[in-house]
């Protein structure tokens, strides 16, 4: 992982796009509840597939995996200099996530934009600022 390892921008575009396939996978699996498999399945299937290369997917798999044992409250002790400015890549790009799609003030479902009239799980009306 040489070359993903310095690359700390590509790395969160990495993690922007793995939050973003997430969060249309979510947003799929709330909507088939009580959907058959066939049509789970193709819907699941609809989920566009990561672009980012292999080696950068798994660079931002693994930091997202150190981020949720920080989490937890395990020690962040002997981190190499490439997951140090990784984490704060992660930490950017999950700002960014959330910047992109605010949680309904009600339910806490992660929303489309911030445009979005109701939220399509819990059905809260919003108005939008002026
Ligand atoms: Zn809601």
């Amino acid at each position: 992982m040489i070359d993903v390892v310095r690359d700390t921008e590509g790395i969160r575009l990495a993690c922007i796009e793995i939050f973003e396939q997430e969060f249309q996978t979510g947003m799929i699996q709330r909507s088939l509840e009580g959907a058959n498999e066939q049509t789970r399945e193709r819907l699941m299937r609809s989920v566009p597939p990561l672009t980012i290369s292999p080696g950068y997917e798994r660079a931002a798999r693994h930091l997202m995996g150190l981020d949720s044992q920080r989490e937890a409250g395990l020690p962040m002790t002997g981190l190499a200099n490439w997951e140090g400015n990784g984490l704060v890549a992660l930490f950017e790009a999950r700002l960014a996530h959330h910047a992109k799609h605010p949680e309904c003030s009600r339910c806490k479902v992660r929303l489309v934009s911030r445009f979005v009239p109701e939220c399509p799980n819990c059905g809260a009306k919003f108005t939008r600022k002026k």
